[in-house]
């Protein structure tokens, strides 16, 4: 069969960075791809030999590996456009709470979808109670890999799976797009519920994603029982005789056996020097979302600090309900925004080989048999990929 037949394409650029350990950056090179599936990458002269298919030359363009959305709730994506302003966390989660959060339209998510998928994104690590089958379904239609996690919330004792059956029908535990579990925060959930989606996520061999110091609202909680995010809490979500653990979240996540190598702790906002030696010893991953933090008003996290803690890094939109989009390149100019001097190659590991490594299945790399395609890196951030 030859390439047109197969559906083949090519794509050629100046630079190609395929974030192989120790790999140098190819020059004049090129990525021969079916779907999103990597057939091969080299030389440009090696590669495009006998090759008939479609050549899509991106001039003086870096390509990298199809992005990682470590972060998202596309079950929010119905509420793009109306995030109210930066408030405070408690401000935001009341606001939350009262718009509909009924699942959106397929044509909802096909949109959203078809946003990540345009702006480079390849996979995703997605995160939600309510619409797991139909977000499976809209990543699964526009050919993107990742995670589908049920999120455990609440303190109420459950006997349901951590990972409901239509969830697991439409993204089985082995595909490119798998369903796993996940926790949604330390002062939402109870430690035994937190367990079993953890337990869920190792039984299948996925990461285990949980919510952690996204903000000072839930240090305080912890420590003293008290202040807004108590005030929202109590008497809906926090049991009656709450006692506070009297630690910060990242010490509370440890005491209850949460982080480890195949843990990604998303926001990381609320840290101080202490948490970030504890979270660099567990080998757990941290999931930056500085555009959400900003939109909430949260404060930011301190990424180079993590950096040099030795945290592994990843970077997620989150939702559409705390960010004007799901561009993750975006989310690249807001860290540089706030640290001109966050390193590119930290930004890139961030994107793909991290949050790849987390993943499995090859994804955050650009090799023979990777899945996640390929992602072009935009004009005005590329030239810091030319050393
Ligand atoms: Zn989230």
């Amino acid at each position: 069969m030859d390439a047109l037949a197969a559906g083949q394409r090519a794509v050629t650029a100046r630079r190609v960075l395929t974030m192989l350990p120790g790999a140098a950056p190819l020059d004049d090179a090129a990525v021969v791809l079916a779907g999103r599936r990597v057939l091969a990458v080299g030389p440009r002269r090696d590669v495009l030999r006998g090759f008939a298919g479609p050549v899509a030359d991106h001039g003086d363009a870096v390509l990298v590996p199809g992005l990682v959305n470590a972060h998202g709730h596309l079950e929010l994506a119905g509420l793009r456009g109306r995030a109210s302003a930066p408030a405070g966390f408690s401000a935001w989660a009341a606001w939350l709470v009262a718009q509909d959060l009924s699942p959106p339209s397929p044509a909802v998510l096909a949109r959203a979808v078809a946003e990540m998928a345009a702006t480079g994104t390849g996979a995703t690590i997605d995160v939600g109670s309510r619409a797991g089958a139909q977000v499976a379904a809209a990543l699964a239609g526009a050919g993107l890999a990742g995670l589908v996690c049920h999120e455990a919330f609440g303190w109420k004792k459950t006997n349901r799976p951590a990972v409901p059956a239509a969830l697991d029908a439409a993204a089985p535990p082995h595909g490119l797009l798998a369903a796993a579990a996940s926790g949604h925060a330390l002062y939402s959930t109870s430690p035994e519920n937190l367990r079993r989606a953890r337990d869920a996520c190792r039984a299948r061999g996925a990461p285990f994603c949980l919510h952690l110091a996204e903000h000072a609202e839930e240090t305080e909680l912890l420590a003293t029982g008290a202040g807004p995010l108590a005030a929202l809490l109590a008497g809906r979500v926090l049991p009656r005789g709450y006692v506070p653990p009297g630690r910060s979240p990242v010490a509370e996540a440890v005491a209850q056996g949460l982080l480890g190598p195949d843990v990604l702790a998303v926001h990381a906002v609320a840290l101080d020097a202490a948490d970030r030696r504890l979270l660099a010893a567990s080998g757990a991953a941290v999931c930056l979302c500085p555009r959400s933090n900003a939109r909430i008003g949260v404060g930011r996290a301190d990424a180079p600090a993590l950096l040099a803690a030795g945290v592994p890094l990843c970077l997620g939109t989150d939702s559409l309900a705390s960010n004007d989009d799901l561009d993750l390149w975006n989310e690249v100019r807001a860290l540089w925004a706030a640290f001109p001097d966050f390193p590119p190659n930290a930004v890139l590991e961030a994107l793909t080989a991290t949050p790849g490594r987390l993943l499995g299945r090859g994804l955050g790399r650009l090799a023979p048999g990777a899945a996640g395609g390929v992602a072009v890196v935009p004009p005005d951030l590329a030239e810091r990929f030319y050393p």
